[in-house]
């Protein structure tokens, strides 16, 4: 290809200077710091101009969602004022992806093209092309490992093949990998006037932002950025960690380090998130028990990478017999936190106004959707995609095939979250409950578990009345359950 040849001197830099730049391509890792492929580019002593292009259609069919991309919009516009401050600038194009680095070359006669990896799909088949098409061209193409402690193909287990169970995964995990520090912030990061005057689409013509404000609620509760990420970490490390193994079952109380999105968007890295938690707290419950759940997230990379279809088809192929119904009116009623049963519309409720739902109640919620009303756990998945701002690929499939029970490690089918109990013994007295159905405030720590129970209080209420037994429906799913094993072949 003629456009990507290694010198063509560029239209716009070459009046003021001949030297060749890096272009530092930024996807889902808007921060300075353990940013290697920013880091790399830097000490190289070259100028270095870091690029952003919006091309949702180059992610298809899990392009962002709706919450994704309000955060998307708030992590880019920290990012520029980080760069800014810097003396650099973050440029913004749209567009194909592969089409718009060809001519940022033509612009730039950059002489290589960085960026960290991701592990969708997607963005995989993408950056082969795109590596192969530069490297052809004579400009060089390097990524870098920025989003995962160990790299899905970096281990396997004693046959040689992917991990599909979670304990001998971590093991494995905790075995393999070498701590190493994070990259430090570059420096210096080196631009030139005619670097700023580069064409840029402005980020608010992005149309990232929803045009009716209803994501306001979200950042009462998030500080989109790398300074966001890092405040909710040390935050966590100074007031929750240690009480971590029991406080992170309880909705109603901040247990949890909330750092979902930032390391969804990499904001933060988990080589970052590792290292300040194994240098700050003393060893005990609660880090030990934090660690395992990053390791879910590398499981959860780890799966996504190696059976990439498991975001659609189950994971386990029998589930392809699963008689799943399709109830349009009781899959609105859940979106919409109009169950009649509490601690479900409590959390998506919470989900709605915040964009993020507590790790227990996800649970609850899905179990509901996929087992009492045995609506297929994809139509699950895609409210989520489209609501969480937390929203990933790998462990939004890996939360709904583990409660399906089609997945890899998945909980067996016959758990069936009861959501009565789940929410006797995690929200005793109701706090998170009447925190978001306000409507069943008046309502006692007794009664408000089981409104349906007490009729003349609940009619007194604006609260709906719950459309299904659960024990009824538990027993539908059971025997859904035994007939799809009794196809087998
Ligand atoms: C049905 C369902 C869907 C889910 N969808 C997503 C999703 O789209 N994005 C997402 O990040 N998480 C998802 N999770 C996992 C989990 O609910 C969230 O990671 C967690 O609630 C985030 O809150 P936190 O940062 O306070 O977690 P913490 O308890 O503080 O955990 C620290 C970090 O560990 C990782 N982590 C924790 N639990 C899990 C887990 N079960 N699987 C993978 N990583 C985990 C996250 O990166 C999290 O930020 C889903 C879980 C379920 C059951």
């Amino acid at each position: 290809m003629a456009e990507c040849l290694p010198f063509n001197p560029s239209p716009i830099l070459d009046k003021m200077t001949t030297e060749r730049p890096i272009l530092v391509w930024i996807r889902r890792d808007c921060r300075l710091s353990d940013h290697p492929a920013l880091y790399h580019a830097c000490k190289s002593g070259q100028l270095v101009i870091p690029f952003y292009i919006w091309d949702p259609i180059s992610e298809l069919p899990w392009k962002p969602g709706s919450a994704s991309k309000s955060w998307l919009h708030h992590s880019l516009r920290s990012f520029q004022k980080q760069l800014n401050k810097r003396g650099s600038r973050l440029l913004i194009r749209k567009g194909d992806s592969l089409t718009e680095i060809r001519r940022l070359i033509r612009e730039t006669s950059a002489t290589d093209v960085v960026w960290n990896r991701s592990h969708e799909p997607s963005s995989i088949a993408r950056d082969t092309i795109l590596k192969q098409s530069l490297l052809t061209a004579g400009t060089k193409a390097c990524s870098f490992q920025g989003n995962t402690l160990i790299e899905p193909w970096d281990f396997s287990n004693k046959s040689g093949r992917p991990f599909q169970v979670f304990t001998p995964f971590w093991k494995q995990h905790r075995l393999v990998y070498q701590h190493t520090s994070p990259l430090p912030e570059p420096k210096i990061i080196r631009s030139i006037a005619s670097h700023m005057a580069l064409p840029s689409v402005d980020l608010d013509s992005l149309g990232l932002e929803p045009e009716v404000g209803w994501d306001k609620q979200f950042y009462k509760r998030f500080q989109p950025g790398e300074e966001g990420a890092k405040s909710s970490l040390n935050r966590f490390i100074k007031e929750q960690i240690l009480s971590y193994s029991t406080d992170r079952n309880m909705p109603s109380i901040r247990g949890t380090s909330r750092l979902s999105p930032h390391l969804h968007f990499g904001e933060i890295s988990p080589r970052q998130v590792f290292d300040e938690i194994i240098n700050s707290t003393d060893p005990g419950s609660g880090p030990g028990t934090f660690l395992t759940e990053l390791g879910w997230r590398e499981f959860a990379i780890h799966l996504l990478y190696h059976f990439p279809h498991s975001t659609q088809a189950p994971l386990k192929a029998i589930f392809g017999n699963f008689p799943w119904q399709e109830n349009p009116e009781a899959l609105e009623k859940w979106k919409k936190g109009q169950t009649g049963i509490p601690i479900i519309d409590a959390g998506m409720r919470e989900l709605w106004e915040t964009g993020w739902m507590h790790n227990r109640v996800r649970m609850i919620a899905a179990s509901y959707l996929v087992k009492n009303l045995m609506i297929p756990w994809q139509k699950g998945a895609e409210w989520f995609w489209d609501t969480l701002v937390d929203a990933d690929l790998a462990s939004n499939s890996l939360g709904w095939q583990w409660v399906a029970g089609s997945g890899a490690d998945a909980a067996p089918y016959f758990r069936i979250f009861n959501p009565v109990l789940q929410s006797k013994r995690f929200d005793p007295q109701g706090d998170y409950i009447r925190e978001w159905v306000p409507e069943l405030t008046p309502l006692s720590s007794k009664q408000i578990h089981t409104p349906w129970e007490y009729p003349d209080v609940l009619a007194k209420t604006e609260y709906p009345e719950k459309h299904i037994s659960l024990i009824a429906s538990r027993d539908r799913a059971l025997r859904a359950y035994e007939l799809m094993k009794g196809a087998l072949p």
